[in-house]
C-alpha cells in the first residue's frame, strides 16, 4: 500500500499521467495534479479521485517550461502534503518537422518539457527523497527514447536524454533508498491519438482499422495499443517493495516494437 506517501505526477490532467495518478491514488497515496485544460475538467478530475480513493488530490498550473514554477511545484506539494515520496515526470509534448525546418522555438520547448522539467523536478524533490531514505523517481519515456523516427528530432533527442538523465540520478541516490526509472511505451491509446484516425481515414481513403493497422501500428507488431491503466499499473509497481532493487532501468512496453 502506498498509504503513507505523496506523490508529485507531471502532466497529469490527461492520458497517461491522469492514469498513473489515479492508480497511485487508488493505492492510498495523495496526489498533486499538473498541467492544463479546462478548469472544470481538472476540477472533476481532482475530486473524482478524493472521492473514489480517499486521498487528498491538488492541483498546480506549474508550466514545465519554467524552472522556477517547477520548483515551486515541488515545495507547494512538499508544504501541502508533508513530502514528495514520488515523483512522475510524465509532462511531455510532440512536434513534427524535418529537421532543417524544425522552428527552433519548438525544439526549445519541447527539450523544456520533455526533458529539462524533470532536472528541475529531481533536483527539487531529491534532498527530501534522501533525508527520508524513501522515494521512487518514474520517468515517462517512450520507444523514442531507443529508436528514432524521421522528423522527430527533438522528442527522440529530449527521450534518450531523460533516460540518460534518470539513470544518472539513479546511481547518486541509489544507496539512500531511492530508485529512478523510466518506463518506455510504444503508441499509447489516449484520446490525442483516438482523434487523429477520422482525419488519416479521410485524408488516406482508409477504413478505420487500416489506419489503426497500417499507419499507427506499423512499427508495434501486436497491433495493439498500450493502454495508460498499463503504463500506470508499471508505475504501482515501480513504487512497491517488491522493486526496490530495479534502479536506472529504461522499462519497455511497446508491443514489441524495440525487439525489431
Ligand atoms: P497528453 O497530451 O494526453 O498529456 C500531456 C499532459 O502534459 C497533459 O496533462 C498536459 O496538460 C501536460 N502538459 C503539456 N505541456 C505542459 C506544460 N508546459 N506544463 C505542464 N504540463 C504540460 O499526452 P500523453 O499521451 O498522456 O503523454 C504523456 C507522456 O507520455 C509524454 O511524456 C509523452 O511523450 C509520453 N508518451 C506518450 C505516448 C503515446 O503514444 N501517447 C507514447 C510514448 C510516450
Amino acid at each position: 500500500s502506498l498509504r503513507t506517501r505523496n506523490a508529485v505526477v507531471t502532466g497529469s490532467t490527461s492520458g497517461i499521467g491522469l492514469a498513473c495518478a489515479r492508480a497511485l491514488a487508488r493505492e492510498g497515496a495523495n496526489v498533486m495534479l499538473n498541467g492544463f485544460g479546462p478548469a472544470e475538467q481538472i476540477e472533476q478530475a481532482r475530486a473524482a479521485i478524493e472521492g473514489e480513493f480517499g486521498v487528498r488530490a491538488l492541483h498546480s498550473p506549474a508550466d514545465m517550461t519554467d524552472p522556477e514554477a517547477i520548483a515551486g511545484l515541488i515545495a507547494q506539494a512538499e508544504e501541502a502534503l508533508g513530502s514528495v515520496d514520488i515523483l512522475v515526470n510524465n509532462a511531455g509534448v510532440q512536434f513534427v518537422s524535418p529537421v532543417e525546418e524544425f522552428p527552433v522555438d519548438k525544439w526549445n520547448q519541447i527539450i523544456a518539457i520533455n526533458l529539462s522539467a524533470a532536472f528541475h523536478a529531481m533536483r527539487a524533490a531529491v534532498p527530501g527523497m534522501k533525508r527520508r531514505g524513501w522515494g521512487r523517481i518514474i520517468s515517462t519515456a517512450s520507444a523514442h527514447s531507443l529508436v528514432a523516427s524521421p522528423y522527430k528530432s527533438a522528442y527522440v533527442a529530449a527521450k534518450h536524454g531523460l533516460v540518460g538523465l534518470t539513470k544518472t540520478v539513479a546511481l547518486e541516490v541509489a544507496a539512500h533508498g531511492v530508485t529512478a526509472n523510466c518506463i518506455s511505451p510504444g503508441y499509447v491509446w489516449t484520446p490525442l491519438v483516438e482523434r487523429q484516425i477520422p482525419d488519416t481515414m479521410k485524408a488516406r481513403n482508409m477504413t478505420e482499422q487500416q489506419v489503426i493497422n497500417d499507419v499507427l501500428l506499423a512499427a508495434q507488431p501486436t497491433k495493439q495499443f498500450v493502454k495508460v491503466e498499463e503504463v500506470a499499473a508499471m508505475a504501482v509497481f515501480l513504487c512497491s517493495d517488491a522493486a526496490a532493487q530495479i534502479t536506472g532501468a529504461n522499462l519497455s512496453m511497446d508491443g514489441g516494437w524495440t525487439a525489431a
